[in-house]
């Protein structure tokens, strides 16, 4: 709904959530979209599905040629998943399960600095958000994809918590590695993803920071919402 008096229908906007791993992103973005009608990207996926195509085919994580012309070509699709996730098909193939891995998610956040890989998938981001009614997360959509979203958010917790959150996801996939060893994979793609030259982790400007470190996420999300309908 909203606030509108005179009745206009709401604007469909687009909402950017960046942050760090482990912050809430996808479980909030989910929830968010789910409640404003919206559709969700998680445009994370989208490399991590570029890291693990490029592994089964023995591309290594800095032939930059080799993964830009595969960036390029990759078909990506997206269907509505249980519980308001989504499946993630590249090449028809689905990739849901297998992108979830610590392993792919560090080969994704090596390939992602590649400015040949990040032209790519950056332009196919646009592509899927510019109409709008759309809640993409990821690690520079409010300062690069799209600089002109309309609404923005940073989404931040503590490094513990963090490890904490990102430990009970991969338990849930099977995995199991000592809290330490998450804590230290996470230290090291904050790192990387924040350092590199293109298009590095950072708060935009004008993106509403939140904490989530104690907070619930109905509590964030409700948050996200009362933003979101001061701007349609
Ligand atoms: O969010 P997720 O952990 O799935 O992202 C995997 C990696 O993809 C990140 O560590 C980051 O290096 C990269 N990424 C990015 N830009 C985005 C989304 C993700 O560089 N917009």
């Amino acid at each position: 709904m909203s606030g509108d008096p005179t009745g206009a229908a709401p604007r469909r906007l687009r909402v950017a959530i960046d942050g760090p791993s482990g912050a809430g992103k996808s479980t909030v973005a989910r929830a968010l979209a789910k409640a404003l009608g919206y559709t969700y990207l998680d445009t994370g996926a989208m490399y991590r599905a570029l890291a693990a195509t490029a592994m089964s085919q023995g591309i290594a994580a800095d032939d930059e040629e080799a993964l830009g012309r595969l960036a390029r070509t990759l078909r990506f699709r997206f269907e509505p998943g249980p519980a308001g996730g989504q499946r993630v098909f590249v090449d028809g193939r689905d990739v849901t399960n297998e992108i979830r891995s610590s392993a792919v998610g560090m080969a994704a956040s090596a390939v992602s600095a590649l400015p040949a890989v990040r032209a790519a998938l950056t332009g196919e981001q646009r592509r899927l958000g510019e109409g709008g009614g759309v809640v993409m997360e990821g690690r520079d959509i409010g300062t690069v994809v799209f600089p002109d979203a309309e609404v923005k958010f940073y989404l931040d917790a503590a490094p513990d918590e963090r490890g904490r959150r990102r430990l009970r996801d991969l338990e849930a996939r099977g995995e199991s590695p000592s809290l330490g060893e998450v804590r230290r994979d996470i230290a090291k793609r904050d790192h990387q993803d924040s350092t590199r030259a293109l298009a590095p982790l950072r708060p935009a400007d004008d993106a509403v920071r939140i904490d989530s470190t104690r907070m619930g996420v109905d509590e964030v999300v409700q948050e996200m919402r009362r933003v979101v309908r001061e701007r349609e």
